[in-house]
């Protein structure tokens, strides 16, 4: 640079002190009323300039953005990892010391320029997306709140955590219109390392967990941004769908990542493993809110989610917090998930690991406390789609049915005289107990519990744990006794049991045959065949129960056709909960491929038994397999007299 007179340096100095001063008064005239930033303006935001600055932060100064601004703020933003405020401001300061402040470099806080974003985001749309893209460095430092430091500071990092909170809100608020533009602001704010967790975890920071150095207000202040964000980032993602209408594996995993953080950083407490959903279920207890019933049902429905914590907060939220006839809607609506697993793919399959899960935390005692409280709510129990009465109609129905499968079956046994206490109570109501919607449901239960129990394969006797004696060949029948079990093998097992089933008695419609007619093969999949087996051994046992309850129906069926006992078949269908049973001509079925199969049945069949068959579906509990599940078909064989001397049979 060339050396200038001092005469020349003072006039020069003088000459932008004018300057200066002029833009002041620009900026004033801008504070009065509409207008752009002009050059001045903009040199002084350069300059670091704290009234200008300010000025650009206030609300209401301009109807929009001045132009080349953002890029300055952002570009100062960009310095808040390894400069301090104060070297930041020494470079950019420029020494006239004549005129009052308009030297710049005065800037008193950088959250200012927090404040600066804030503005622009929310008064030009066009400014989010370039926002989005250049607060990597602000991110890092605001969301590392372990070291807390905003331009090397503590105190500067204190200043500016609300202004990030708000400036967070206000990039994520228009993407509750989801369209390709707010996409891609969202997407690239969540790519930003380490901010969709600090947005989590600061929506749940209470005093233990949050820095000391934020006071209460301010904690509180947080809490409710970051809550209002995640509920609007997992209502936004959930809309985003590929024309299949499934989400796209980004997004799927952009869900997960929020319904299973956990909401304390590992920082603060490496033991918590309550995931966001849970903390969200938790929170639902102590205040129920719309917003946060959206965010749980959303993520539960839509995201592989639910754990046993979920689980468990869940039920307690539905037994012991819900006082409103709408809540405990959403609850039971809430429950869904927990017996279907949803795959990333987004299909729902049944799962007998998770069903039974729910059963042993007390989903079936809930669902009878919503009876019990909610029963006499007639018009809404009935009506409305999606009411409380449907909700647990569908569920009960599908616990029903993954209830035959053995973990379900074991949770079922285990909570049985919990829930028969429950069930003998509402019976003694009245006013409950006459209502015929809320008799449906407690009959639903009470299917339940009946057919899940151990029954001795020959006489139905109930059999406790320690009683059931098995078959040693194929234990899939249960005895009470060996009598039991004697009498069983020389009338029919003995030709059944697998010990002596071979391919020279292919079984099929033999008359003969007990046992399982359909899947004709036992699955590959050592997993899939063990879950078949147990659910054989489960509906053996109660095969001559369901014969034996529906004795009456079974014979006024038979009257009504008007044809022999031995010309009928029984079909029960346990896919229905209660189950159903309808009888056949046996003849008339389609059972038979060929006239060939139907004459060999004529002529080898027992004259003396009636045939049954039970119809049930297999769930293997597993992820991504075929959406529909397979059926199970059973059959069996009874003696005539069994039906006709039923009362007997269960006094012996
Ligand atoms: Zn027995
Ligand atoms: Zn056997």
């Amino acid at each position: 640079m060339p050396a200038v007179s001092s005469k020349k340096k003072r006039g020069k100095q003088r000459k932008a002190a004018k300057t200066i001063r002029a833009a002041v008064d620009v900026l004033g005239e801008l504070a009065a009323g509409p207008d752009r930033l002009g050059p001045f303006g903009i040199k002084l935001l350069e300059r670091g300039h704290n009234k200008a600055t300010l000025l650009l932060a206030k609300p209401d100064t301009y109807d929009s953005f001045p132009s080349g601004a953002l890029s300055i703020v952002l570009n100062f933003l960009k310095r808040c990892e390894n400069e301090s405020f104060s070297q930041v401001m020494t470079s950019v300061r420029i020494n006239v010391r004549s005129v009052d402040g308009a030297d710049g470099g005065d800037l008193e806080s950088p959250s200012t320029w927090i404040k600066v974003l804030d503005k622009a985001a929310v008064h030009e749309p066009s400014c989010r997306l370039q926002i989005a893209e250049n607060i990597g460095p602000l991110v890092k430092c605001m969301c590392n709140d372990v070291k807390c430091t905003f331009f090397r500071s503590n105190k500067h990092w204190v200043e500016g955590i609300v202004d990030f909170t708000n400036l967070l809100m206000s990039m994520l608020k228009p993407a509750v219109e989801s369209n390709s533009e707010e996409d891609v602001i969202v997407n690239t704010l969540l790519q930003q390392d380490g901010l969709l967790r600090s947005i989590i975890q600061w929506g749940f920071w209470n005093k233990d967990h949050c820095q000391e150095l934020i006071d209460d207000e301010t904690r509180i202040m947080i809490m409710n941004n970051m809550n209002m964000g995640t509920a609007i980032l997992v209502n936004h993602i959930r809309q985003r769908k590929n024309d299949r209408g499934t989400l796209l594996e980004a997004d799927m995993s952009w869900l997960v990542t929020l319904a299973t953080t956990p909401i304390v950083s590992k920082e603060s407490d490496p033991t918590c493993t309550v995931s966001f959903v849970e903390g969200s279920i938790q929170r639902l207890k102590i205040q129920w809110t719309e917003i946060e019933r959206r965010k749980i049902t959303q993520l539960m429905t839509y995201v592989d989610c639910v754990d046993k914590g979920v689980i468990k907060e869940v039920i307690d939220l539905g037994l012991n917090f819900t006082t409103e006839y709408g809540s405990a809607s959403s609850v039971a609506f809430m429950s869904y998930p927990m017996i279907l697993q949803c795959s990333n793919s987004m299909k729902y399959q049944m799962s007998d690991t998770r069903t039974a899960f729910a059963i042993r935390a007390g989903l079936i005692e809930m669902y009878l406390s919503f009876v019990d409280r909610f029963g006499e709510h007639v018009q809404l129990f009935s009506d409305v789609k999606n009411s409380l009465f449907r909700t647990l109609e569908h569920i009960l129905k599908a616990v029903y049915e993954v209830s035959l499968h053995q973990k379900s079956a074991m949770a079922i046994r285990h909570q049985r005289s919990s829930i028969e206490e429950k069930l003998r109570l509402l019976d003694k109501n009245v006013e409950i107990s006459s209502n015929p919607k809320c008799k449906e449901l407690l009959d639903m239960v009470r299917s339940i519990i009946d057919t899940n129990g151990s029954y001795c394969c020959r006489c139905n006797k109930q059999l406790s744990k320690t009683e059931v004696m098995e078959c040693n060949g194929c234990h899939s029948m249960a005895y009470c006794s060996r009598s039991c079990q004697k009498e069983d093998w020389s009338t029919g097992h003995k030709l059944a049991c697998c010990k002596s089933c071979t391919d020279a008695n292919p079984g099929q419609l033999c008359p003969w045959f007990q046992g399982r007619i359909c899947p004709e093969t036992v699955p590959e999949d050592e997993r899939a065949a063990t879950k078949l087996k147990e659910l054989e051994k489960n509906i053996n046992m109660i095969q001559l129960k369901l014969f034996l309850d529906n004795a009456e129906d079974i014979l006024n069926h038979v009257k009504a056709l008007a044809i022999p006992l031995r010309d009928c078949i029984v079909k029960f269908d346990l896919r229905n909960c209660p189950p159903t049973a309808v009888v056949e001509r046996v003849l008339d079925t389609n059972y038979f491929g060929s006239d060939e199969e139907r004459k060999g049945f004529e002529s080898s069949r027992f004259r003396d038994s009636i045939l049954c068959f039970y119809i049930s579906r297999v769930f293997n509990g597993e992820r991504g397999e075929d959406d529909t599940p397979s059926s199970l078909v059973m059959q069996r064989l009874f003696a005539h007299e069994w039906l006709t001397n039923k009362k007997k049979l269960n006094e012996d």
